[in-house]
């Protein structure tokens, strides 16, 4: 397949010239694998399954022919309705849309939410080939019949994967009960779960299948590691790497909105511009933070999952796993941001004792082990150690020199019970876990700790030299 796309030119696709001009212009030399194999089939009106991440340039894999097939016709009613699961996407697609259809007379709009209806519904009325929209904002100008989907020829549906995981899926059902009976289909996923089959199942024609990087494959190009590290030192140890290291554009994903803003402050404090981006951001704050940092006036771009989705930030050289995602998959998806179109990208991951098991379904799911090493300076166990890394070595009890602060280190409230911390959790509820390591203290053993903490403070005996004596008693019962 490899050699296949080497060979292959745009033009010998069956692009017109008019678009073979507009992406020799971005610089593209020649098709990825996902555009040199789903261009042919949508300029020949079949449905498409086309599994592919971003990264692989599967915009221009429909964006390209879907323009060449609307410019046989000038009129403008919306002949090609493309959904994608964020703002943020939503906007590169219809900015790709503009950027490759730059010498034809089409027209696009993007409709997203948390702006204001009465601009979108404006474009909508001046005429529109082709509509990029998130679902929940779409259907709002359904309901105020302000968008017309009655002539609707093409649909994509753009990374269904992530559409599903954020709940649209009765959105997506009802969109599609919207549009003509008789049109063309192009779905693209990252994965293909069950659901997604079952979607595409009840809507689509014989559509062709097209496969570029093999499911859960990451980037071929991206460097991995992963440092071990203590809760409480991260937030220095990211600061210490992107000194040390002289990095300029790093996107440092987190898990929560709070942790996203705490750590662009303290990042900001430590001398380095960082901003955050999430879903509680106003839009137009996001439109500007993504512009400074692809402007390169931001250093660090601190992101949640859900707000990263779809960006699009060519050759990103570092995307850094703050927080491990607590889905493996995620974690392919964040790396792909990286050594993207041939460009080549690191990704580094600060792994904390409790993510362990986070990082072992990540190596699991990519079959590979990423590469782990220690930074000087930050070795767990060393100065502000959390006192849990003092169970990583059953032989090395001794070490553990600050245990008082493991209360410092308990679970934020309101954390999703699939992370390292919401085992604990559970532990101390005393539920069973599962997924957990055997060096770990057991359901039992944590309540017994807690029960023992609790005696002890009202005592009024001092926490700091606790935990030591009683971990060791727990852990040498135990063996
Ligand atoms: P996408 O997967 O659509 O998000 O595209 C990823 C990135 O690859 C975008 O920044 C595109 O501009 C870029 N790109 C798309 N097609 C090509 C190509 N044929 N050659 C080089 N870069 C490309």
């Amino acid at each position: 397949m490899q050699e296949k796309v080497i060979t292959t030119s745009f033009e010998s696709l069956g692009l017109a010239p008019t678009l073979v001009r507009a992406v020799a212009e971005q610089g593209y030399t020649q098709p990825t694998p996902i555009q040199a194999q789903a261009i042919p089939v949508v300029l020949a009106g079949k449905d498409l399954l086309g599994a592919a991440q971003t990264g692989t340039g599967k915009t221009a894999a429909f964006a390209l022919p879907i323009l060449q097939k609307l410019s046989a016709k000038n009129s403008h009613p919306i002949r090609t309705l493309v959904v994608t699961p964020t703002r943020e996407l939503a906007a590169q697609v219809e900015q790709d849309f503009r950027t490759y259809g730059k010498h034809l007379a089409l027209k696009s709009a993007v409709i997203f939410g948390g702006v204001g209806m009465q601009p979108q519904v404006d474009a909508l009325r001046r005429g529109v080939d082709i509509l990029v929209a998130t679902p929940g904002r779409l259907l709002d100008h359904v309901q105020q019949k302000t968008v017309k989907l009655a002539q609707v020829e093409i649909l994509v549906l753009d990374e269904a994967d992530r559409m599903l995981d954020m709940g649209f899926i009765h959105d997506i059902r009802r969109i599609l009960a919207l549009l003509p009976a008789t049109r063309q289909n192009l779905l693209f996923s990252a994965t293909f779960p069950d659901e997604i089959r079952k979607l595409a199942a009840s809507f689509m024609k014989s559509a062709v299948t097209v496969e570029v990087a093999r499911r859960n494959t990451p980037a071929e190009l991206v460097a991995q590691v992963q440092h071990p590290v203590g809760q409480e030192r991260k937030r220095e140890l990211l600061a210490h790497l992107v000194k040390s290291n002289d990095w300029r554009q790093v996107l440092v994903f987190v898990r929560t909105k709070h942790g996203a803003n705490r750590l662009a402050h303290h990042l900001s404090r430590a001398g380095i511009e960082a901003d955050a981006i999430h879903g509680d951001k106003a839009q137009n704050h996001r439109t500007r933070t993504l512009k400074r940092f692809k402007d390169n006036e931001l250093r660090v771009l601190v992101a949640t999952d859900i707000a990263a989705r779809g960006l699009d930030i060519e050759a990103l050289p570092h995307v850094v796993n703050y927080d491990l995602p607590h889905v493996a998959e995620d974690y392919v998806h964040r790396i792909g941001r990286t050594g993207r179109a041939g460009a080549e990208g690191e990704a580094v991951s600060l792994v904390t004792h409790d993510d362990r098991p986070l990082m072992a379904a990540v190596e699991r799911l990519m079959n590979r082990k990423v590469e782990e090493r220690v930074v000087a300076g930050f070795e767990p166990g060393t100065r502000r150690e959390e006192p849990r890394e003092h169970q990583e070595t059953r032989g090395n009890r001794g070490q553990n020199r600050n245990p008082g602060r493991r209360q410092q280190q308990q679970p934020r409230h309101g954390q999703p019970k699939r992370t390292g911390h919401g085992q604990h959790q559970q532990a101390r509820r005393g539920q069973p876990q599962r997924g957990r390591s055997v060096d770990r203290l057991t359901a039992e053993q944590e309540a017994q700790l807690a029960e023992a903490r609790r005696r002890m403070a009202e005592e009024g005996e001092s926490r700091r030299n606790s935990r030591e004596p009683l971990l060791g008693a727990l852990l040498g019962s135990k063996r």
